[in-house]
């Protein structure tokens, strides 16, 4: 007799190189600087050698230039769900207007459907920032998910973290005040559910943490974990997947770009963690965590897992509200499309 495996999904967040150096706040950035090159056919590789289909989110701005384009496309050409990452990669996207809002997420999304041809119907903020004027955009332009919601009560740990590791100007530092979100944003919920904005409805994948515990485990955090301490880090997704499968919860797994690369390929984001790794170590890190994700569910893309989940009965409805109060109104960044 054979059980079906519950679903879990996958994606991947194309964060380019340039977008960790100007979160960073590394002037470096506005020349954008890009390891897609690199990045783009590997990932496929990998994927393509373990049957996995997986959603990309990918940044308006690199879907802009001419040169990405058939890099673009070939994920895109692979069977993958391409998602909008927004246009210029801002974690602090929650503090932009309406308006503003209106225009970065159209920029990308008439960007990222012209370099692969695949109108995007899901959302990742950068940086999980997220927003009630968001969501109604979201919701207005036809959308039929969100995923940016991380809920962890370890957020305002890891901007700590960030805040020792950077050096910032004290504008910087108001823009990413809130970046990786508020304590409270722990207690969002763990499975799917259904955002109502007066723009209609839409559903909510959220990046899933540790049931009960509410911890991450982003296979960039198993990295970092596994850094420390290797074996640690294969013990503790064990532990999540086995606490999933009893919780009945269905995980929504994130990738990066940097999860497949190693120091010998990026020595200028030394700064980030887990990049002290050799690239080897890494994928295999990697493999092992998809290969143990593929044994115990039914990996499909974000979309995939959203559909499943707007078939379920009862699903819990909520209205947002903002998490991360805008503060201030930021003007507009100096990215440009080629
Ligand atoms: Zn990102």
């Amino acid at each position: 007799m054979t059980t079906k495996k519950p679903i879990a999904s996958l994606s991947l967040d194309l964060d380019n190189k340039w977008s960790y150096l100007k979160t960073h706040g590394d002037p470096e950035w506005e020349r954008l600087p890009s390891y897609l090159d690199v990045v783009v056919p590997r990932v496929l590789d990998f994927l393509r050698a373990r049957n996995l289909t997986i959603t990309v989110f990918i940044v308006g701005q690199d879907a802009a230039l001419d040169k990405n384009r058939e890099l673009l496309r070939a994920i895109a050409g692979a069977g993958h769900e391409i998602g909008n990452h927004s246009f210029h990669h801002e974690p602090w996207l929650h503090l932009y207007s309406e308006e503003r809002t209106d225009t970065e997420l159209g920029r990308a999304e008439e960007h990222i459907e012209r370099a692969t041809g695949q109108r995007p119907l899901g959302f990742r903020g950068p940086g999980f920032s997220l927003s009630p004027a968001t969501l109604r955009i979201l919701a207005r332009r036809g959308y039929r998910y969100d995923a940016s919601t991380l809920p962890t009560f370890l957020g305002p740990v890891a901007r700590a973290y960030y805040f020792m590791r950077t050096r910032l100007t004290p504008e910087q530092r108001e823009q990413r005040k809130l970046l990786f979100g508020t304590f409270a944003e722990g207690w969002q919920p763990l499975r799917p559910y259904r955002w109502r904005t007066d723009a209609g409805e839409l559903l909510e994948i959220p990046v899933t943490t540790m049931p009960i515990f509410r911890t991450p485990f982003h296979v960039s955090y198993l990295l970092y974990l596994s850094a420390v301490a290797p074996r640690l880090a294969v013990g503790y997704f064990r532990a999540v997947l086995a606490l999933c499968r009893w919780t009945g919860t269905e995980p929504s797994l994130l990738l990066h770009p940097l999860d497949f690369l190693g120091r010998e390929d990026a020595a200028e984001l030394a700064f980030f963690p887990g990049m002290n790794l050799p690239r080897e170590r890494k994928l295999e890190l990697v493999s092992q965590v998809l290969d143990m994700l593929s044994t115990r569910f039914a990996v499909h893309t974000v979309g995939a897992h959203a559909e499943a989940s707007a078939r379920k009965p009862h699903l819990r409805v909520r209205v947002p509200r903002a998490s991360r109060p805008p503060h201030t109104r930021w003007a507009s960044s100096r990215a440009t499309t080629a």
